[in-house]
């Protein structure tokens, strides 16, 4: 089968590799169909993603149909078409005991500790498959990224006429806005771009918008009635964003850090302090994250045609990387032409 490899950073290659052949009882075999291209991809090609081992098939935002089953599966059945959740949590440390396996102490996440979804055949245990219908593979692709935005809004418990400060207009960032307003918030996004800015606003139906600088605190106290919000959530991976953020936040709010950054926080305490905030981490998505996802996209409350917004064929795959040029929101890898519905 075609198999995608990056060997190490910077260098990728297309390779013919042996089908998987055996499945175990429990486990399935997906025919992948799309595969999202997302910042942990284009780190790890750039060898700039923490504790990344090579050589190692990324992939992990994935879609596709089931072309084979274990004895023992029950919940999918041969031609169902999938989503794939790629977390692997161990189910018995502090974390899962507490149904928090989206911050599992052993996590790994398939096309990233182990081999992902770049490839034609991918075997998985059927606990992190989950059979969608009437939806189509673009859709199913992007359910793991969307859900990383739902996470971090369940995480929040945004209410309805809260005031949100969404901080980063790329992919997450965008699912955060759009999930905030799903539950009635007023939402604000931040982003230095400002092609960026409009986009996420008319696909997420913000209220209004703003690029960082030395009067953002003054422009938020404009935007909503001279109060600062009370959630802000920032999507950036930036340091100087994420500490920034500190001062955007309203006395008694929220402050959630849905990227992260390979560094150190620091904040002003007797600001924090005063503000009495709370600040959290929101950090993949669980299972219920995933069916809301799903729901939102089956009510069409999620316009994933213009959330994707560039394709590239299996077979240009290296070159795509090699290119360098990700300014996109989200590009998919494609394995056949059409872009078929899923029955
Ligand atoms: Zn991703
Ligand atoms: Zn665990």
């Amino acid at each position: 089968m075609k198999t995608i490899v990056c060997e190490k950073p910077g260098e990728m290659s297309l390779q013919d590799q042996p089908n998987p052949t055996t499945l175990n009882e429990n486990e399935v075999m997906v025919a992948i169909k799309r595969i999202g291209i997302c910042g942990t991809d284009i780190h790890a090609y750039g060898g700039k993603q923490p504790f990344f081992e090579y050589p190692r098939i990324l992939g992990h935002e994935l879609s596709g149909t089931i072309v084979k089953t274990g004895k023992q599966v029950q919940k999918v059945s041969k031609d169902d078409q999938v989503t794939v959740i790629p977390y692997v949590h161990c189910g018995n440390c502090i974390a899962c005991k507490k149904g928090k396996t989206n911050c599992c102490t052993d996590m790994k996440v398939t096309g990233v500790h182990v081999d992902g979804g770049m490839c034609e055949f991918l075997v998985l245990p059927e606990s992190q498959v989950i059979k969608v219908e009437g939806m189509t593979l673009d859709e199913a692709a992007v359910v793991e990224p969307l859900s990383i935005g739902a996470h971090g809004v369940r995480r929040a418990d945004i209410k309805a006429g809260e005031t949100v400060l969404v901080i980063g207009a790329g992919p997450i960032g965008m699912g955060v806005a759009k999930f905030a307003k799903l539950q009635g918030a007023k939402t604000i996004i931040m982003d230095i771009n400002e092609e960026r800015l409009s986009y996420c606003q008319k696909w997420t139906d913000s209220d209004f918008v703003l690029t960082p600088s030395d009067a953002a605190v003054e422009k938020l106290l404009e935007m909503n009635d001279g109060h600062l919000p009370s959630v802000v959530m920032d999507a950036t991976g930036n340091k100087q964003s994420m500490m920034n953020a500190f001062y955007y936040v309203s006395h008694g709010g929220k402050l959630v850090y849905v990227g992260l950054v390979k560094d150190t926080i620091s904040f002003n305490d007797p600001d924090f302090h005063s503000k009495e905030l709370t600040l959290m981490g929101s950090r993949n998505a669980n299972l219920e994250d995933f069916e809301y996802v799903i729901k939102c996209m089956e009510e069409k409350k999620l316009d994933i045609s213009s959330y994707v917004t560039h394709y590239v064929s299996f077979d240009h795959v290296c070159e795509y990387f090699k290119s360098n040029n990700f300014n996109t929101n989200k590009a998919l890898i494609t394995l056949e032409k059409e872009n078929e519905e899923i029955k």
